[in-house]
């Protein structure tokens, strides 16, 4: 593969856009796609920038969080924001596509442009010499994640999102469980928790139950070797059938240890607890802490209601374990999405941890923006602070990588008002998110201003 280009790996929605973004600043790449030659089990073409899911790039209502992001991309002249124009299709407040337009116009685009060589092959390893983008996305070929996963530490690299079960809140038995957070520690002085409190039997006879549970089919092959243990799971995201296969008191000394608890009705210590979370600001469903699982929703139905107070709770979503591969971006990139160690590699699309279509269009192109930059021999300029482009790279490099999860935009991404802007606003929360969008405009057009 050597030569002067910049190496793009994976022709999706990021490495497109990173691929047109490089184009434009006059800089060559080749832009490797494994379709057809090797498909994922989401994407049905060979096109380029396939929408997998959804048609929608979500709202394109002025003021939201999701539009921001859409103007600033449009601002830079971002491919998929052009092919979206085109390929537009009645949608509401929504920006929704016809998905084989859409990506027939940037797949034509990418075909059209000299300075983009598009080379139909799977790359195995990321090249150990020049600059490279990798956004290869959340079905990243097992080959190329076993040598992210060398590159980065294996503890770093994610092959799933997993989402804890959500029970409405009206349905908790609140005659059993308990409101405590351990040791009385709260962030507000009250209960962060309901507490589901278990005696030694009712442990045991869960546990058993957990363990004979039917476990949901992969979704796709590739998570067959997940499934098998071949790719291990992250520890601290574990199933919990898969700790309770460690051993019949592992759950209890994890996720259901029952330390700094008392229960009002005994007044002792109970034998292990299920910590119930609100989930909500109005705390009308709570999630299950720490207990994603891939069983079956039935087996779920069924085990849960084997949890004290949970008998004949209402269950809102089922827990799962979705294939995403990402990085822990914060440990391992900076704020123009190079890895620490290694700055000529950028991350781009979902798996540098972002979440969703628009935030990989975005993150792509800002790679390629940047890796143009990086080969024209200057230092890359993060985006302001206060854009949404700036905030989604913030949250990227710079949110707890302790507890890190991929993220879409949101008003929460970005830096809250000064105390005067927000005191003027803080009954209004529709004109409240109206000051934050015109401060990133004018950030924008600040930065456009100098750095076009
Ligand atoms: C099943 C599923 C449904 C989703 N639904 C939605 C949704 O409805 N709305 C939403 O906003 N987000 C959704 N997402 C999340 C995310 O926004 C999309 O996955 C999005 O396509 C990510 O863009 P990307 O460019 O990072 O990856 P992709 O668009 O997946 O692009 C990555 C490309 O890299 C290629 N590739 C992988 N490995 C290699 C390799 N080793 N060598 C060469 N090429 C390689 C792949 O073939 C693919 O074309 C969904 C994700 C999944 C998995």
């Amino acid at each position: 593969m050597p030569d002067s280009s910049i190496q793009v790996i994976g022709g999706g929605l990021a490495g497109a856009e990173a691929a047109w973004q490089l184009a434009r600043a006059g800089v060559r790449c080749n832009l490797f796609e494994m379709r057809p030659a090797k498909s994922t089990n989401a994407h049905q073409t060979a096109l380029l920038a396939e929408l997998v899911c959804s048609n929608s790039l979500k709202s394109d209502a002025e003021n939201t969080a999701s539009w921001l992001l859409k103007h600033e991309l449009r601002r830079l002249d971002s491919l998929a924001l052009r092919a979206a124009a085109e390929a537009r299709v009645p949608g509401g407040h929504a920006l929704t596509v016809d998905r084989e337009r859409f990506a027939a116009f940037i797949t034509a685009a990418i075909e059209d442009e000299p300075l983009i060589e598009l080379r139909r092959e799977e790359v195995r390893a990321i090249p150990r010499t020049g600059i490279v983008i990798v956004a290869t996305g959340p079905l990243t070929s097992g080959a190329l994640a076993a040598d992210i996963a060398n590159l980065t530490g294996s503890e770093r690299l994610y092959f799933y999102d997993s989402i804890s079960p959500i029970v409405d809140a009206s349905t908790v038995n609140r005659e059993i469980a308990f409101p405590a957070s351990r040791y009385g520690k709260s962030l507000d002085g009250g209960a962060d928790y309901l507490n589901c409190p278990f005696t030694r039997d009712e442990y045991y006879v869960f546990v058993e139950a957990l363990l004979a549970a039917e476990s949901a089919p992969a979704h796709i092959p590739e998570d067959q070797e997940i499934h098998e243990g071949r790719i291990p799971f992250f520890e601290s995201c574990l199933p919990i059938e898969e700790i309770a296969r460690r051993g019949p008191d592992t759950l209890r000394f994890g996720p259901m240890k029952p330390v700094g608890l008392t229960d009002p009705r005994t007044g002792r210590r109970p034998w292990a607890v299920v910590q119930l979370r609100q989930e909500d600001q109005r705390a009308d469903s709570y999630n299950l802490v720490g207990f994603q699982n891939h069983m079956t929703f039935g087996a779920q139905k069924r085990v849960f209601s084997l949890i004290p107070g949970l008998e004949n709770a209402v269950f809102l979503r089922f827990g799962q374990m979705h294939r995403n591969t990402y990085i822990n971006g914060p440990e391992l990139l900076n704020s123009t999405l190079q890895l620490k160690p290694d700055p000529r590699v950028f991350f781009a699309g979902q798996i540098s941890g972002v979440e969703g279509y628009v935030e990989s269009i975005a993150t792509g192109l800002l790679a390629g923006r940047w890796a143009a930059a990086l080969a024209a021999g200057e230092a890359p300029r993060p985006m302001p602070r206060t854009t949404a482009l700036g905030s989604l790279c913030h949250y990227v490099s710079a949110a707890d990588p302790r507890r890190y999860q991929p993220a879409n935009v949101s008003f929460d991404l970005l830096p809250a008002l000064d105390d005067a802007a927000h005191a003027k606003f803080r009954k209004d929360r529709k004109a409240r998110h109206a000051e934050i969008c015109r401060r990133a405009v004018a950030a924008m057009d600040e930065y456009l201003a100098v750095h076009v």
